[in-house]
């Protein structure tokens, strides 16, 4: 079974790490920008440009929402690097290759458990539209 080296362990943390402190700048910088809109509805009275910058709002936060998840993944994957337990599909429970944690240092399935969980959702969401 190839589980991880500590090498390649001490190689996903520092990739997370830098990661982690991107994705902290970018989630400052959209609640920054959205303060800077808020300040825009509030002295600008016209409601077409009253509600542009509602939208931008919006925009915002779906931005900071998709940020969020994703620090919450890094967050949870060093987590798991300190108990040692990274690297490990929590579907199937065998190691997530090397490769794919290179490209997604967060990942909690291998790539097949993955496909299968994103298979199931979508004919999950198909049904609940119905
Ligand atoms: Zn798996």
């Amino acid at each position: 079974m190839d589980t991880l080296n500590e090498q390649q362990k001490n190689h996903l943390r520092t990739v997370l790490e830098a990661r982690e402190q991107s994705l902290r700048d970018e989630i400052r910088r959209e609640v920054n920008l959205q303060d800077d809109y808020v300040q825009l509805a509030s002295e600008v009275p016209d409601p077409g440009d009253l509600s542009f910058a509602n939208l931008s709002i919006d925009l915002g936060n779906a931005a900071v929402t998709r940020d969020m998840t994703e620090l919450r993944a890094i967050e949870l994957a060093r987590k798991k690097i300190a108990v040692d337990n990274y690297g490990e599909c929590i579907s199937c429970g065998y190691p997530i290759p090397y490769e794919r944690l290179l490209a997604m240092p967060a990942a909690e399935r291998c790539a097949p458990c993955q496909e299968a969980y994103e298979h199931t959702h979508l004919d999950g969401m198909k049904g609940a539209s119905m």
